[in-house]
């Protein structure tokens, strides 16, 4: 178990990161506790296949006593990087969407407070965008959060610039909502560092703060721009101190900012006794 001050750093300013889920998902809140973790985000199955034995009940209620238990606030839960809403092939949007209302009814069972998806990629955007918008529409009632996340902008991927994402989720279901990644934000263009008010004031115009749910907070081993997804670890990147002005940020205080970093729980406490050294100054 780390410090007690990181631990309480974490707390503080509701920082959590991508936890294993190995032996079973009981064993994710335990191990996001042992770094003081408000909240975490997980696989609820294999993110690198179409189909999984179902839940049990028996698996749900384990892990929801569990993070009872370990006092987590929130979870999220992350989509399979398979699923591609935007697709124009219709053999890939049924099995997109199919596997996509899985995730949902996993999330569900799991009381989880939140699921994140990538919107997915189309060469023609309107169509893309179109498209994830009738898959969004077509979910029944659900209890979980979804939250479509932004992306850094490599080849034909859906949900680059915020105006983007704002337009993905403008549909009736309210409980859609956006999770914005810092490394994509960057790569994608936004400048957290030199123009953190600036990035500020376009989500809140585009998407609206009330709607950005949560962060994935992660560096970028790449320049600004760059439209190049390749996460680094706090503070050893070129967003660095961009990072700390989103932490300190007291708008964002209780939003989740969830580090997907490299090595994961291996470097966590790194990232945490960077931001402790920073968030001072
Ligand atoms: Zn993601
Ligand atoms: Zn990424």
């Amino acid at each position: 178990m780390i410090d007690e001050d990181l631990r309480s750093l974490a707390k503080k300013y509701v920082i959590g990161g991508h936890i294993s889920v190995a032996g079973g998902l009981h064993n994710g809140p335990a191990r996001a506790s042992e770094f003081g973790f408000p909240t975490f985000q997980f696989f609820s199955k294999n993110q690198m296949r179409w189909s999984s034995p179902p839940m049990k009940e028996e698996e749900a209620i384990a892990f929801k006593s569990e993070v009872y238990k370990y006092a987590i606030k929130s979870t999220m839960v992350h989509a399979s990087y398979l699923i591609n809403l935007a697709s124009a092939d219709p053999e890939l949007f049924r099995k997109s969407s199919d596997a996509f209302y899985d995730e949902i009814s996993r999330s569900d069972m799991l009381g989880s407070t939140f699921l994140t998806v990538h919107p997915g990629s189309n060469p023609d955007r309107k169509g893309g965008i179109d498209r994830i918008r009738n898959a969004l529409s077509s979910v029944g009632n659900h209890d979980v959060m979804i939250l479509i996340e932004n992306t850094a902008g490599q080849g034909n991927v859906i949900g680059t610039g915020l105006e983007e994402v704002s337009r993905i989720i403008d549909v009736s279901d309210k409980r859609i909502g956006v999770c914005i990644d810092t490394c994509h934000a960057w790569a994608s263009s936004y400048d957290l560092k030199d123009s953190y008010e600036e990035f500020i004031i376009s989500l809140d115009s585009t998407i609206g703060l009330d709607r950005v749910f949560a962060f994935h907070l992660n560096d970028a081993k790449r320049e600004r721009g760059s439209r190049i997804d390749r996460h680094e670890l706090i503070g050893k990147g070129t967003i660095d101190g961009g990072l700390i002005n989103l932490i300190r940020d007291e708008r964002l205080r209780e939003k989740p900012k969830i580090m997907e970093t490299p090595f994961g729980e291996a470097r966590f406490e790194e990232n945490l006794r960077y931001i402790q050294s920073k968030i001072g100054e």
